[in-house]
């Protein structure tokens, strides 16, 4: 038995599956997690001393690798002036500055923990300010794990939500509407129709958490449209997407201006973090100013207000979303080519430094119901292939991958390598 067999058979004593969030737990690949001692730049080094080049990235905020110098030292001078005060401190006024200037639709911000916090609350308030319960929301898209927000489609477009997990109250799902990604002409039959009870859209401007899904020319747009037309707020979520697509986000890269925004992941520089903002009259309904309450004890911490803004002054370096997106632009390119020699059906997609990869013979993968109809099984000898090489992908076929301005040549010729091997382990159907 190896340490991470080891370490797993003991969480699994005292921790649910073992992990502390259900992806963690390798159940889609099979096998055992992978428990990690350290990071360093794209690597990572599990408990049996083994190195791994790091696509997941801690699901995203390690954009500029792992334990990068600057941030790191900035955090430990920030520890030795204690961790937290529940009390205001310049350090989250700078920080919310940056974001409101890298984001010119965010005027005011709150600071959360989490990005669940942060797309609850915006739900809230897109419910306060309009005085409407219904949310509009997508399938395969993530929003955390609020009530409002794990719940799927009924049967059809416009019958009632069903929860997504037990726990959640029909009650609660009824009031939130799940449509097809990429489809305005749903969306607009089902404003047409109850446009007037929907109090917002919740959206991730580039779906991440069905592997990944660019936003069709048109989507988006007709997004703004409808929400304009029916006094319905936009909410764009912007957990994964913010500071990873494009420097502004995918609203930046689009060209389209939510009402609000949801952050998280990459804004806090790998600690916990989120926040959501947005125009000022919406957030001049937030308690205190407003009668829309939200708080948190811990909310602007000093360490992870610290770890976001030192993250935020090192990718607004120029250039440097422009060398991210190409080298995972070519990283695509280059796998695409490996399977093609091989003869595996598989296309990718790939957004900035975010990517996806799909085992299917659909050109364009746009939905999901076109990445569920995909093959999870290559994908699961592939991950396994690949892992067995030292290269750690998200262990889900669900997922997005991530490049971090720390990969270079050295690590996507390891990739190629492997991958090569990985698709003729398919090829001969092993
Ligand atoms: C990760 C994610 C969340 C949830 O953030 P947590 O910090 O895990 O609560 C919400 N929305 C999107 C788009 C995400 O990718």
């Amino acid at each position: 038995m190896n340490q991470s067999e080891a370490l797993f058979a003991e969480a699994q004593k005292v921790m649910p599956g073992g992990v502390n969030s259900p992806v963690r737990a390798f159940q889609r690949v099979g096998g055992n997690p992978i428990f990690f001692k350290k990071g360093k730049g794209a690597y990572l080094y599990d408990e049996d001393d083994r190195e791994f080049v790091d696509y997941v990235g801690s699901w995203g905020p390690m954009i500029l690798g792992h334990a990068h110098p600057q941030v790191i030292s900035s955090i430990k001078a920030a520890a030795d002036n204690g961790l937290s005060f529940g009390a205001p401190t310049a350090i989250e006024t700078e920080l919310a500055k940056k974001i409101c200037s890298i984001m010119p639709s965010i005027e005011m911000i709150r600071m959360v923990n989490s990005g669940t916090e942060a797309t609850m609350s915006a739900i809230r308030i897109a419910r306060g300010f309009t005085g409407r319960d219904k949310i509009v929301k997508f399938e395969g898209c993530y929003h955390g794990h609020s009530d409002s927000l794990l719940v799927k489609a009924g049967s059809g477009a416009l019958t009632l939500g069903e929860p997504d997990s037990l726990g959640v109250p029909s009650s609660f799902a009824e009031k939130t509407l799940t449509l097809e990604y990429n489809n305005p002409d749903q969306v607009r039959e089902v404003f047409s129709q109850a446009g007037d009870e929907i109090a917002g859209i919740i959206v991730e401007p580039v779906a991440g958490n069905m592997s990944c899904i660019p936003p069709e020319k048109g989507f988006l747009e007709c997004l703004r449209e409808v929400c304009d037309e029916y006094g319905a707020l936009l909410i764009f979520d912007e957990v994964m997407t913010g500071f990873r697509v494009a420097l502004g986000g995918a609203q930046s890269l689009y060209g389209i201006q939510p009402d609000l925004t949801t952050l998280g992941k990459v804004m806090g520089g790998g600690m916990p973090v989120g926040a959501f903002g947005g125009r000022r009259d919406i957030m001049h309904s937030v308690a205190p100013l407003g009668a829309v309450y939200q708080a948190g004890t811990l909310s602007g911490n000093p360490i992870a207000m610290t770890a976001g803004l030192e993250t935020l002054k090192l990718i607004e370096a120029p250039g440097f979303f422009e060398t991210i997106s190409e080298n995972t632009q070519s990283l695509m390119a280059s796998l695409q080519s490996l399977a093609d020699s091989a003869g595996i059906p598989f296309t990718t997609n790939q957004v900035g430094g975010m990517f996806g990869f799909f085992f299917s013979d659909t050109d364009r993968m746009t939905n999901f119901s076109q990445v569920m109809s995909s093959d999870t099984g290559a994908f699961v000898t592939f991950f396994n292939t690949m892992l067995e090489q030292g290269i750690s992908l998200a262990p889900s076929p669900f997922e997005s991958g991530f490049v971090s301005a720390a990969h270079g040549q050295t690590e996507f010729s390891k990739t190629e390598a492997a991958a090569k091997s990985a698709f003729e382990a398919l090829q001969q159907g092993v």
